[in-house]
């Protein structure tokens, strides 16, 4: 029997004071506290993750802690677990809370501009404690219950903000377990996984005998559709995770095509339009589906949907939208047209930690039409029914947490003027950083803001000067000097640990062909204001003039 009076503590001591693992002790670790004592001590811990993490983490900017990664590395060499307890549960809070926390990186910080994981609303670690206190597994109904019913509620509130179907669509599909509308899934690679094998199966679905991809593998579609290669049109500023899902799903990841961009950096729809030409008129080869980008990682450019859409439609393709980062960008008013056209979108990959502000571990898929999952469905006779709403039908996952929950909350206590007073703020802060930028003598601004994201780089005045009257030898020797300072001061600038802004490689101009390597900023941190974006602009300036400037 457990021992109420010693519930509040978790660890058992032997004798000699040591650690043990203890069966008393570990049951206590399972029951609910009874007495005001042991709930005064874990709501102490509580607080120390809540509040006491955020203060040391705001102690800090950007990388925090001037430790070499070789020097950091030294301490965590033992991989022996610990045969007896090694820590008490306060020791162990302590330590992540004191100790480890400050060797983590800010990305809460308004100062850090580099990536798309940025500062969450705080109420979102109450949100995800929620679910992790409730621990349901969507798989399945019998593990999940109304946290289901939760979730097929939430897919189709978004994909209400994407396809904007009827009343009588969504009254017919909102809980209808016969038909699927999206899935959740862990993020946005697993997204575009999904929905490029959706694609892959509607491409090589059952036919004459032949029982479709997905039961006959890739071998026995080719020889059944009389192909020998398929392929998936993007442009060259697809993620890399189109690359992973065609690898895995045994297309080939040579077989993601990249299209050309222009100097828009959008997709070339020319050369889309040749390609397609092309590879119709070659009879083995199929193109399971074209790509188009609703805020591309490096430059956050917005592909023109509503004419792929049309290309596709003409051509008869699957057409998917990755819009992981640009989707949220749906619930502005006054932002909402820069996605025109993702409607006409076969399915949509949506994240959910990045732009509706989630913590880490969610993504969506939404699909137009409410049967395509049926082709990626495994249902089977003990567990999975048809028409049963066990979610572990259709996805990746088998045991999945309750995400739902998180998002359909935060919808409710922000509204999407709330989410869209964020947006706003990030596209209209970019604008002004975009300004500021062409204003200084120092910096080029490479791609303009379309979204939330832009790319710029150190250039000088006289630096440009020279460009300009350089022939494409010269052109090429001061493009990569200029190159090699930006990627000085990038990590000059980040090492320093006050700000970080990330940097990549970009060509620009398509006639000169020329490669760039630019810093790049993405503007999600409603705390980065104008001010910040100056300053960080100042300490770029005052490395280049420390270290460059003759
Ligand atoms: C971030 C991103 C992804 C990948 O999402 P993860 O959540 O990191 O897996 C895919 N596509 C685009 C356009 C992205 O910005």
């Amino acid at each position: 029997m457990v021992a109420t009076d010693r519930i509040d503590k978790i660890d058992n001591i032997d004798k000699n004071n040591k650690l043990i693992a203890d069966w008393e002790a570990l049951l206590r670790t399972f029951v609910r506290p009874e007495n005001e004592k042991a709930k005064a001590t874990l709501i102490k811990y509580m607080e120390q993750i809540l509040f006491e993490l955020q203060d040391f983490l705001k102690a800090h900017v950007g990388i925090t802690e001037e430790i070499s990664l070789p020097e950091l590395c030294s301490h965590f060499t033992n991989t022996k677990i610990p045969k007896n307890p090694e820590k008490k549960l306060t020791t162990a809070i302590n330590d992540i809370v004191k100790k480890l926390a400050p060797y983590a990186v800010n990305i809460a910080s308004p100062y850090f501009i580099g990536h798309m994981t940025s500062a969450i609303p705080f109420f979102m670690v109450h949100l995800k404690t929620i679910v992790t206190a409730l621990n349901q597994n969507v798989n399945k109904l019998e593990t999940s219950k109304v946290t289901s019913i939760v979730e097929k509620q939430v897919l189709a509130k978004i994909h209400r903000l994407i396809y904007n179907n009827t009343d009588s669509f969504y009254n017919i599909h909102v809980q209808n377990p016969y038909t699927t509308l999206g899935a959740f899934v862990e993020g946005g690679t697993s997204a575009n996984f999904t929905a490029l094998w959706v694609a892959r199966n509607l491409c090589f679905a059952p036919k004459n005998g032949f029982k479709g991809v997905e039961t006959e593998g890739l071998a026995a579609a080719y020889a059944a559709y009389d192909v020998k290669r398929s392929v998936i049109l993007v442009s060259r500023r697809g993620h890399f995770s189109l690359k992973k899902a065609a690898g895995f799903l045994g297309i080939g990841n040579q077989n993601i095509i990249a299209i050309d961009v222009d100097n828009k950096q959008q997709i070339d729809l020319t050369k889309l339009q040749q390609k397609i030409k092309k590879y119709t008129k070659d009879n083995h080869t199929k193109i399971l589906a074209v790509v188009g980008i609703a805020g591309t990682t490096e430059t956050g450019t917005v592909d023109p949907l509503k004419n792929i859409a049309k290309i596709c439609k003409e051509n008869n393709i699957y057409f998917h939208v990755d819009a992981a980062w640009g989707g949220p960008t749906l619930m502005s008013e006054k932002y909402k047209y820069l996605l025109d056209g993702i409607e006409l979108a076969d399915s949509v990959t949506i994240d959910g930690h990045k732009q509706f502000y989630m913590p880490i571990g969610c993504g969506m898929v939404y699909f137009k039409d409410p049967n395509y999952m049926e082709a990626v469905a495994y249902h089977s006779n003990y567990v999975n029914r048809p028409g049963s709403v066990d979610l572990g039908i259709k996805s990746i996952a088998g045991s999945r947490e309750a995400n739902s929950l998180v998002l359909d909350t935060a919808l409710k206590i922000m509204g999407s003027k709330g989410y869209a007073l964020l947006i706003d703020h990030g596209i209209e802060t970019a604008a002004l950083f975009a300004d500021e930028i062409k204003k200084r003598p120092c910096f080029e601004l490479i791609t303009p803001p379309k979204l939330n994201i832009l790319t710029y780089r150190i250039c000088p005045d006289h630096y440009k000067n020279q460009l300009l009257q350089a022939d494409s030898t010269e052109k090429w020797r001061i493009t990569k000097k200029l190159n090699a300072i930006n990627l000085t001061i990038q990590r000059i600038q980040r090492e320093a640990g006050f700000s970080f802004v990330s940097r990549t490689t970009l060509i620009p101009d398509i006639e000169s062909q020329i490669e760039l390597i630019v810093l790049r900023s993405v503007i999600m941190n409603p705390m980065t204001d104008l001010q910040i974006l100056k300053e960080i602009l100042d300490e770029q300036e005052k490395i280049y003039h420390d270290r460059f400037s003759e």
